[in-house]
C-alpha cells in the first residue's frame, strides 16, 4: 500500500466521524424545540416553563387558580404577559345574609318612630291634661294635629270626639286622656283594614309585586329590604329591574338581591324598554317557579305624562303575561302634601293597593299615616324607617299609636 492510498484511508475515517458527529447534534437540537412546541400555552404566559418539562404542572395549577377554561384564554400574542396584569380576580361570591325576622319590627323600631314623633304625642298629652280646657286650648289641639299631617278632616273628626268625651266625662287627668287618645287615634289609623301583601304563589305562578314612585322617594332601596322581608319569610324571590332610566338602578337592586341570595332579572343597556324588562322578569320567575317576583320602575317626575305612560305600559304588557297582584306605592313621609298629589296621579293610572311610607324615622309627621289611607283609600302596609337593610317593618297599627304616644 502507497502512501497516497493510506492518506485517503485517514481523509475517508475522518470524513465519516464529522458525518456521524454533526447527525448527533441535528438530533439533540431536535429533541429540544419539539418539547418547546408541546407546552401547553397557559403554562407559557406564566413564564413557568424553561423546557425543562415542568410546564404541564404549571397549567394544572393555574387552571385550578383562575378556574377558567383553558379555550378562554388569549391569544398566544398575550401570552408572554406576566399573570397578575392578564388573568381577572377570581369572582367575589358574596355571603348570603339571613334577614331579622319581620313579625315585631315596628315595635323594635320603635324607638326611631317615637323620637320624631314625640313631639305629637306629648304636646297632645300636655295640652289635654293640663287642666280646664278652653277654646285657645282646643285651637292649640287642632294646630298640633295639623303640624302632623294628619289632614283637615281627621285633625276635626279627632277634635270633635275629644271635647264630646271631656264634656261628658268630666275629667281630664293624665291616664284618661291617654286611653282617649290611644282609642281615637287607633280608630283613625284603621286596625281593620288588610295590610297583607300579596306574595305567595297563586294559580300555579308566582305573585306580581309592581313597585311604583318618584324617584327620591326610596323605591329601589324598598324593593331591596322587601325582599329580605319576603327571604325570611321562607319565599323564593326574584327580582325585576325596570328602573331602566338611571343605571346604577339596577346594580343597586342586584346588590340587594345577592345579598340575600335572590336573583334579579335586568337589562345591561341604559334607557332599555322598561315593559321588556318587567316582561322578562315575570316569564324568569315562572320558569324558576318562585313564590313572587317584585319589580322596580322608574320614576322621573320631571315629565309627567310620559312617566305614566310609561308606566300604563309596564302594567298592560306584564298584564299579557300575569295579572298582577300588588302595586306598592312608595312616598317619602317628609315631604306631606306634596307625597299626596303624587299618591293621587299614580293611583289613577296603576291601581295601587298598598302603601310604603319612607323615612318615618326622619319626620314628626306621623300623621300622614293616616291622611294617605284616607285620600287613596287603600292601607300603609310597610313603613320605612331608616337607611339599614332591615329598617323596613310592616305596619301594626297598635304600635304605631304606642310609639307616638309613650
Ligand atoms: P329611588 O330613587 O326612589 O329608588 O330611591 P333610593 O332607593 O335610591 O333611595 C334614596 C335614598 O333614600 C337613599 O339614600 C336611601 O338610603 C334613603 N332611604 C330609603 N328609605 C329610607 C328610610 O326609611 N329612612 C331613611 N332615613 N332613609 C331612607
Amino acid at each position: 500500500m502507497s502512501a497516497i492510498d493510506t492518506l485517503w484511508e485517514y481523509v475517508a475515517v475522518a470524513v465519516g466521524l464529522l458525518v456521524i458527529l454533526g447527525g448527533l447534534a441535528v438530533g439533540l437540537l431536535r429533541g429540544r424545540g419539539g418539547k418547546t412546541k408541546e407546552l401547553p400555552p397557559s403554562a407559557r404566559r406564566d413564564g413557568s416553563s424553561d423546557g425543562t418539562g415542568t410546564g404541564s404542572g404549571g397549567t394544572t395549577t393555574l387552571d385550578r387558580e383562575t378556574s377558567a377554561p383553558t379555550d378562554t384564554l388569549p391569544p398566544p400574542a398575550e401570552r408572554t404577559e406576566p399573570r397578575e396584569e392578564t388573568l381577572p380576580p377570581p369572582p367575589v361570591r358574596p355571603t348570603i345574609e339571613t334577614p331579622d325576622a319581620p313579625v315585631g319590627r315596628l315595635k323594635r323600631l320603635r324607638a326611631r318612630l317615637a323620637r320624631s314623633n314625640t313631639a305629637l304625642g306629648k304636646g297632645l298629652l300636655a295640652l289635654l291634661s293640663g287642666g280646664r280646657l278652653d277654646e285657645a286650648a282646643w285651637e292649640e289641639v287642632e294646630d298640633t294635629l295639623l303640624a302632623a299631617d294628619l289632614g283637615v278632616e281627621a285633625t276635626t273628626e279627632l277634635v270633635d270626639r275629644l271635647r264630646t268625651k271631656v264634656a261628658v266625662e268630666g275629667s281630664t287627668d293624665e291616664a284618661t286622656v291617654k286611653g282617649w287618645l290611644r282609642g281615637e287615634l287607633l280608630t283613625l289609623v284603621d286596625p281593620s283594614l288588610d295590610r297583607s301583601i300579596a306574595s305567595s304563589r297563586v294559580d300555579g305562578r308566582p305573585a306580581v309585586i309592581l313597585v311604583v314612585g318618584v324617584n327620591g322617594t326610596g323605591k329601589t332601596t324598598t324593593v331591596g329590604k322587601l325582599a329580605r322581608v319576603l327571604v325570611a319569610e321562607d319565599k323564593d324571590v326574584v327580582l325585576g329591574a325596570a328602573d331602566t332610566f338611571r343605571a346604577a338602578a339596577a346594580d343597586q337592586l342586584q346588590t340587594w338581591g345577592e345579598r340575600v341570595g335572590v336573583a334579579t332579572i335586568r337589562s345591561d343597556r341604559e334607557g332599555a324598554d322598561p315593559a321588556a324588562v318587567a316582561f322578562d322578569a315575570v316569564k324568569g320567575a315562572t320558569e324558576m317557579e318562585a313564590d313572587v317576583v317584585l319589580i322596580d320602575t322608574a320614576g322621573r317626575l320631571h315629565n309627567k305624562v310620559g312617566l305614566m305612560d310609561e308606566l300604563g305600559k309596564v302594567k298592560r304588557v306584564i298584564e299579557k303575561q300575569s295579572p298582577i297582584d300588588e302595586v306598592l306605592l312608595v312616598l317619602d313621609a317628609t315631604t306631606g302634601q306634596n307625597g299626596l298629589r303624587q299618591a293621587e296621579v299614580f293611583g289613577d293610572v296603576v291601581g295601587v293597593t298598598g302603601i310604603v311610607l319612607t323615612k318615618l324615622d326622619g319626620t314628626a309627621k306621623g300623621g300622614i299615616v293616616v291622611a294617605v289611607q284616607r285620600q287613596l283609600g287603600v292601607p300603609v302596609k310597610l313603613v320605612g324607617l331608616g337607611e339599614g337593610p332591615d329598617d323596613l317593618a310592616p305596619f301594626d297599627p297598635e304600635a304605631f299609636v304606642d310609639a307616638i304616644l309613650d
